[in-house]
């Protein structure tokens, strides 16, 4: 018979389900409430794709990686470019780290692939109870626990009690709004575009499984991932979206990056406002924020998806202690202050940091930062510092400290 109350977990995305693989792990039911039809889960967008080492090591920590390794592509190095000479400036191999990490190299694996083996794996634990095509409106809470209101598969409301709720349900978070925590931060004024485009990059051009190219009009990101290329462009905030999203326009743009007469194969493409923003504090009582509906980055560097699945495994270790072996609650705290922490000095700053790189209009501040980023990848303690920092090792060991 289940001992306590579930954790109520909004939203089965990458930091929901971990979050609900490391409580089961403890012995902690949970109830995952998802809005989606089971039928539909499968046909999200692939989105995020790359996984850092720090992140590799907590995904193996709740059994996902073996899973994941043989469905991703092991991307040991990335280059950064000058996009205006064709120059490569650096290229970082992860190989530096290994005395860091048992894992000294990238994961590229899309989100979906991580939804699809995670759910997967939740579905074989007997304490899961997953509530596909129900949606989540609102919630209460006392001293006792918390009630959650959702519309059930069969549309009627119903509630459900638990001993914590979870908000993991994306930026528009219901849970924070409804706690009155601010989203501290801003918009960026232009929209990212995102392409999927069968190429092959590397063969034809020698780039690097991941590619950093700066320019002072238009920097780009190229992504390989197992079955296509994802290429990230900036665009300007007045040009009409519609025509941007052109075959004429995008086809364009692909021809002035690496021109090529037989075209490129264009799969999918999304035109996104990026939002840099984080909440005030990640707890409100019995209710808790991870992933997106506590802090939204710009996508440059994937750090989004790797810091939220940080939140909950973070989480996850501190509710199952509360829980399952009654410590204090004031832990709750502690992960709220850790993670805030990393949430503003690593991902905010970190991307901030690669966005202003990337698109540098000043030449003279161009030519500082490609001599600074040749220095640092010549230099093997410069290096191993820089991908510490890059692949979130750094800010776990740091986020450690912080009581
Ligand atoms: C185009 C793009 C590219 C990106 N690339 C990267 C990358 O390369 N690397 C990286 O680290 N990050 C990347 N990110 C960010 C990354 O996708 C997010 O940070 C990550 O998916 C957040 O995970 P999450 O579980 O917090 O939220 P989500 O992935 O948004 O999942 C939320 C879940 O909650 C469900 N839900 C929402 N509301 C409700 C409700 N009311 N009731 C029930 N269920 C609900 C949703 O259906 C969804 O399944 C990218 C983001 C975008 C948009």
């Amino acid at each position: 018979m289940q001992k306590h109350r579930p954790v109520v977990i909004i939203g089965a995305g990458p930091v929901g389900l971990c979050l609900a693989l490391k409580l089961t792990q403890q012995g902690v039911a949970v109830c995952v409430i998802e809005s989606l039809p089971e039928a539909e889960f499968l046909d999200q967008p692939r989105r995020a794709g790359t996984i850092h080492p720090s992140t590799l090591e907590m995904l193996d920590d709740i059994g996902l990686y073996k899973k994941l390794e043989p469905r991703g592509l092991i991307a040991p190095t990335m280059g950064y470019w000058d996009r205006q000479s064709g120059e490569i400036l650096a290229l970082f191999d992860h190989a530096v780290l290994k005395d860091d990490t048992q894992f000294p190299y990238v994961l590229q694996c899309e989100r979906l692939k991580i939804v699809d083996e995670a759910m997967q794996l939740l579905k074989s634990r007997t304490i899961a109870d997953i509530r596909m095509d129900t949606t989540f409106k609102d919630y209460t809470q006392d001293e006792n626990g918390i009630t959650a209101t959702v519309a059930n598969e069969a549309g009627e409301t119903e509630t459900i009690n638990g001993s914590h709720i979870v908000s993991c349900e994306g930026a528009h978070s219901i849970v924070r709004k409804s706690l009155g925590i601010e989203f501290e931060g801003y918009t960026y004024p232009d929209r990212t575009m995102i392409l999927s485009v069968v190429y092959d990059f590397d063969r034809l051009h020698g780039y690097a499984p991941r590619n950093y190219l700066s320019d002072p009009v238009e920097w780009a990101n190229l992504f390989k991932w197992p079955e296509l290329w994802r290429v990230v462009l900036g665009t300007n905030i007045d040009d009409d979206p519609e025509a941007v999203m052109s075959d004429a326009s995008i086809h364009e743009r692909m021809q002035r990056l690496i021109p090529d007469a037989n075209g490129y194969e264009v799969l999918s493409r999304s035109l996104y406002t990026v939002h840099q923003r984080v909440a005030a504090t990640f707890r409100g009582g019995r209710a808790l924020l991870a992933g997106d509906a506590a802090h939204v980055t710009t996508p440059i560097g994937g750090l989004g998806m790797n810091s939220g699945i940080h939140d909950a495994l973070n989480l996850g270790e501190k509710l199952g202690a509360v829980i399952a072996q009654g410590e204090d609650d004031a832990l709750l705290d502690r992960y709220s202050r850790q993670r805030h922490h990393v949430a503003v000095n690593y991902t905010k700053a970190q991307t901030e940091k690669n966005k202003r790189l990337l698109e540098e209009k000043d030449p003279a501040i161009r030519k500082k930062n490609h001599d600074q980023m040749r220095k640092t990848v010549e230099d093997p303690q410069l290096a191993r510092d820089y991908l510490l920092r890059a692949s979130l090792i750094k800010s776990v060991r740091e986020a450690a400290q912080i009581n």
